[in-house]
């Protein structure tokens, strides 16, 4: 993660508003490796740095991973000034640094990973890692087996190369509805996968990301912290 200014780090430990805890260090109150420091733009490590506020240490950087159900109509960011985000659903997050790792559509549900762990989330998402994401996506028209067959092999989505080899299969025999594993994450992909075999996506929800599956009993904005084994798993 680097370095971030005292003040903002303070304040995303929860220790007030960014005005509130300037205050508090202009006053000589927040401590750096121990020795006062009244200037809130003072840029610390927070891998590193020993930082105490009235005399107490702060705990070191904690991270946290929560496995959200995306819900429909929210939208993948920390901040929007039109819709809801996927973090004004984490109700009890004390920490204002968390983000949602990549993005889903708007319309879309399902798995998404909420954490402040950067070095994890780019793990998750350099196209290079190349991390396995299944999606269940529900069409408008049926799928013939030549277009699962060309879906796994890649299709033209508009984009320099066609799409990476995928896993396409009809969803419980549905042929209206298809199983599909990509380990790209290209700007709304999965519908352009789709439109690129004169198909329309209605409902997507996506299942899977690398290891981490959706918990079942999550309902769409219901959100739970990842098992340690979980977060085992995804590093
Ligand atoms: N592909 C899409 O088209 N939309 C998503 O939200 C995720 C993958």
């Amino acid at each position: 993660m680097g370095k971030i200014r005292l003040d903002k780090y303070l304040a995303d430990m929860g220790l007030g508003t960014r005005s509130q805890v300037k205050q508090q260090i202009r006053k000589g109150s927040v401590t750096v490796n121990g020795e006062i420091v009244k200037t809130p733009d003072y840029k610390i490590d927070i891998e590193e740095d020993r930082v105490a506020a009235g005399g107490k240490c702060l705990a070191y950087e904690t991270f946290s991973y929560y496995m959200l159900h995306k819900p429909q109509g929210v939208v993948s960011a920390t901040e929007d000034k039109r819709d809801k985000t996927v973090l004004d659903l984490l109700v009890s997050k004390k920490r204002k640094d968390l983000f949602p790792v990549g993005r889903l559509d708007k319309d879309t549900e399902g798995l998404l990973l909420i954490t402040n762990d950067g070095e994890l989330a780019h793990n998750l998402l350099a196209p290079k890692k190349h991390v396995d994401k299944t999606y269940l996506v529900k069409l408008r028209y049926s799928v013939s087996e030549e277009e699962l067959k060309q879906l796994e092999s890649g299709v033209d989505i508009g984009e320099k190369e066609k799409t990476l080899p995928a896993a396409a299969n009809w969803y419980q025999g549905e042929k209206d509805q298809v199983l599909l594993t990509i380990r790209e994450g290209k700007f709304h992909q999965v519908k352009r996968m789709f439109q690129a075999v004169d198909n329309e996506v209605v409902y997507l929800k996506r299942l899977s990301m690398g290891s981490l599956q959706l918990d079942e009993k999550l309902q769409p904005g219901e959100y739970r912290e990842l098992t340690q084994e979980e977060i085992e798993r995804l590093k």
